[in-house]
């Protein structure tokens, strides 16, 4: 026996709907009814979320089935070639679709993808880089119009089994259904988080009280769950009542809240545009709040280069860490590189560490020398007198006080309704059972 690994991507469309992960749950279903036995998880990986292509959450799918040969891997492609034609939106000239077969004789991810795999994820590649890797492995590819959604299919197959640790449960309603809020009972998502977190996270968001779990486009998607413990997720999905028919269900393993889309560099000078990257350095620009109320400040690093960073407004009362910085501060930020012509070039915060604060200082009136109180000024040069006790003194000095700071030292992250899928939420220090350092306030 041996293994037919299949990706596919780029089959959904903003505003005539339908979801890839969805096309995965009727590709699972069909090939099983088929005969096909499955092996491994049915996986959703996520690429670059800085790539600009790409629809929402930049996701493709992974499935795997033992087959016995050649023309038998033909049948199940072909099988999986019909179920995207015919439910992908192609009519969306932005839709893609790509699917990718490989044969191989384990369900282990092709090692030689790895690489690719990392390129999708933290950078950007192109179709004929992804055919040629794929014509040397001796896979099959089949495309829809410009089939950019190769290169997604490609990179779900080669992300490394151990890349992806946190359980999506997906429930769909039918296809066609149009865009709106779900039929999903908020209390029930409350009660839900409240007896499976941190086991699975970003259901609801405490803060500005919004159940997490429903998107509200045309998409099949119902409702979603996420966690590191599969059981925790089915236990969360049972908790939650839905005022409408479920159609299917189906449970991906994902590389959500993994963090590794994340570049390290050591200078603002490497930059790459659409590369999400963690860089240190000192705040050298005062934040201001600008129009649409995003918040921007200016970052340098040790070799004084400078960059503009912003936390925008979607991201809430995390912009009250980024308005409290002060010129001279530590920080380490996390956030998407975009060039933005022709808007400065702009790093989109999505975590911020700060290391370190600068000491602020400014001058006061001296305290009397005779009872203690704080004097008041007599005019530029005429020296202080004492309110209380009526005392003068032309040869005092104005006192440098210390200003106290409105922020702390810590690490912050935007709130669950801001949060990207890869970005490594606050839980996973409980999960990997480290103590907590993500702090919100
Ligand atoms: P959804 O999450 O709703 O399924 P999406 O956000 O995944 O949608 P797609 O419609 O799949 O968006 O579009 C992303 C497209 O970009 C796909 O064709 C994919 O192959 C391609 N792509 C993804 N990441 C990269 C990358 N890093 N470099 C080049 N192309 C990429």
């Amino acid at each position: 026996m041996r293994i037919a690994h299949v990706g596919i991507d780029d089959t959904d469309s903003n505003y005539l709907g339908m979801c890839t992960t969805y096309i995965g749950a009727l590709v699972d279903e069909r090939l099983k009814g088929l005969g096909y036995a499955g092996i491994g998880e049915p996986r959703l990986i996520r690429l670059n979320p800085a790539y600009p292509m790409k629809t929402r959450g930049n996701g493709a799918v992974h499935l795997r089935y033992y087959i016995h040969d050649r023309r038998d891997a033909s049948r199940l492609f072909e099988e999986v070639e019909n179920i995207v034609a015919r439910y992908a939106t192609l009519k969306d000239p932005k839709t893609d679709p790509g699917v990718v077969l490989l044969v191989r004789d384990d369900q282990y991810p092709p090692q030689e993808l790895e690489g690719f795999y990392l390129s999708a994820l933290r950078g950007t590649v192109d179709l004929s880089a992804a055919l040629r890797i794929l014509m040397n492995l001796g896979g099959m590819a089949a495309w829809f119009k410009g089939g950019r959604g190769v290169i997604g299919a490609m990179a779900a197959i080669g992300a490394p089994e151990g890349s992806s640790t946190v359980y999506e449960l997906l429930a769909y309603r039918s296809a066609g259904l149009g865009k709106g809020p779900r039929n999903v009972d908020e209390e029930s998502v409350r009660l839900a988080d409240l007896e499976t977190w941190p086991m699975t996270y970003d259901n609801y968001d405490w803060y500005y009280m919004e159940p997490l779990v429903a998107p509200r486009g045309p998409d099949p998607v119902l409702l979603g769950i996420r966690g590191p413990d599969r059981g925790a997720v089915l236990r969360g999905y049972d908790l939650i009542k839905v005022d409408c028919r479920v159609e299917r269900l189906l449970i991906y393993r994902t590389n959500h809240g993994s963090g590794s889309h994340v570049l390290d560099l050591e200078s603002i000078s490497e930059l790459k545009p659409y590369t999400t990257v963690r860089l240190e350095g000192r705040v050298s620009k005062r934040p201001i709040m600008g129009s649409g109320s995003h918040v921007f400040f200016e970052l340098e690093d040790s070799r004084g280069f400078r960059i503009r960073v912003a936390a925008y407004e979607p991201t809430k009362h995390f912009r009250l860490i980024a308005m409290g910085l002060e010129p001279g501060d530590r920080v380490r930020i996390t956030g998407s590189f975009r060039p933005h012509d022709p808007d400065p070039p702009t790093v989109n915060l999505e975590r911020l560490e700060v290391l370190e604060l600068a000491q602020l200082t400014g001058v006061s009136a001296p305290r009397c020398p005779k009872c203690g109180h704080r004097m008041e000024s007599e005019g530029s040069g005429k020296g202080y007198r004492c309110p209380k006790c009526g005392h003068r003194d032309r040869s005092l000095r104005p006192m440098e006080v210390r200003i106290p700071r409105k922020i702390t030292l810590g690490e912050f992250v935007p709130p669950p309704r801001a949060h990207r899928h890869l970005t490594k939420p606050p839980e996973a220090s409980i999960w990997e059972g480290r103590p907590s350092c993500s702090v919100e306030e």
